[in-house]
């Protein structure tokens, strides 16, 4: 089993993408299971056809320690295994431990065990945080292999370096790697080049440039991924890119973050390239 976990900016695209992609992977005859690893417990709402309606906090409050796998993992779109994290009351407590508690409670109940038969483990991870629990994913072993989806607006470019300082840290008590960068586009000028060659400067690849494109937005309003809603629509084969890039990926790297006046550089070289 391949254990993957996206991380990126708040807003960036990564429940969206991380969605549409293991909906791509399930047509390819992957068994999924996806893992929401944000209070706001909407990482598995396109595979469900809506928001899950309890987390695994909400279910440990309400029935105390005595769970079953059924209680807090539910049946998605292809048979894709849905699991959502959740989190403390707004103000109260640490988000980062829902998450803990959460990976915690599924490798007790046996989720990741052979008989699941699963192909891949997908962590869907809040914000640019590397801190704490947010990066209980890829600590000791949790995740081996991270995509950070960005796009070529500069927080999203600084948040993704940021992550990559995580990363390296990680990288050397543990064996996670960086399996590459997923560009959203946000329709920046010579974005595509751009990311490529920040890719590059990060010492990892590319995986795929994903276009915007409404269809997501048409999906998304009827709680569906692309593919399911309307496989024949040019974004449905994005995804399919995207997913096979993965699925086929034998990139995997410690980062090399930038510094601050090189990814300054970066952006003024691709800038001007487009004045
Ligand atoms: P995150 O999980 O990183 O906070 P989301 O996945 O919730 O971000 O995405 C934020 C919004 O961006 C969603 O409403 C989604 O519809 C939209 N979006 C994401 N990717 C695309 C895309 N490629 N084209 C158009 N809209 C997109
Ligand atoms: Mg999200």
């Amino acid at each position: 089993m391949r254990k993957v976990a996206i991380y990126g900016k708040g807003g960036i695209g990564k429940s969206t993408t991380t969605q549409n992609t293991v909906a791509a992977l399930v047509e390819m005859g992957k068994k999924v299971m996806v893992v929401g690893c944000d209070p706001k417990a909407d990482s598995t709402r396109l595979m469900l056809g809506g928001l899950a309606q309890e987390t695994v906090l909400d279910t440990l409050r309400e029935e105390g320690e005595d769970v079953e796998l059924e209680d807090i993992r539910r049946e998605g779109f292809g048979g894709t295994l849905c699991v959502e994290s959740g989190g403390p009351e707004p103000g109260v407590g640490c988000a980062g431990r829902g998450i803990i508690t959460s990976i915690n409670l599924l490798e007790q109940l046996g989720a990741y065990t052979e008989g699941q038969q699963l192909d891949y483990a997908f962590y869907d991870v809040l914000g640019d945080v590397v801190c704490g629990g947010f990066a209980m994913p890829i600590r000791e072993g949790k995740a081996q292999e991270i995509y950070i989806v960005c796009s070529g607006e500069m927080m999203a470019m600084y948040a993704a370096n940021n992550i990559c300082k995580g990363i390296m840290k990680f990288a050397e008590a543990g064996g996670v790697r960086l399996g590459g960068l997923i560009c959203n586009s946000r329709n920046v000028d010579n974005e595509k080049e751009m990311i490529e060659a920040f890719a590059a400067r990060l010492g990892t690849q590319m995986v795929h440039f994903l276009p915007r494109d409404n269809d997501v937005q048409r999906a998304e309003i009827n709680k569906k991924t692309v593919i399911e809603w309307n496989p024949e629509v040019p974004q449905a084969d994005e995804y399919r890119t995207l997913a096979r890039n993965i699925d086929e990926n034998e990139m995997f790297v410690v980062p090399k973050p930038l510094q601050i006046p090189e990814l300054e550089s970066l952006l003024l070289d691709f800038g001007l390239l487009a004045a």
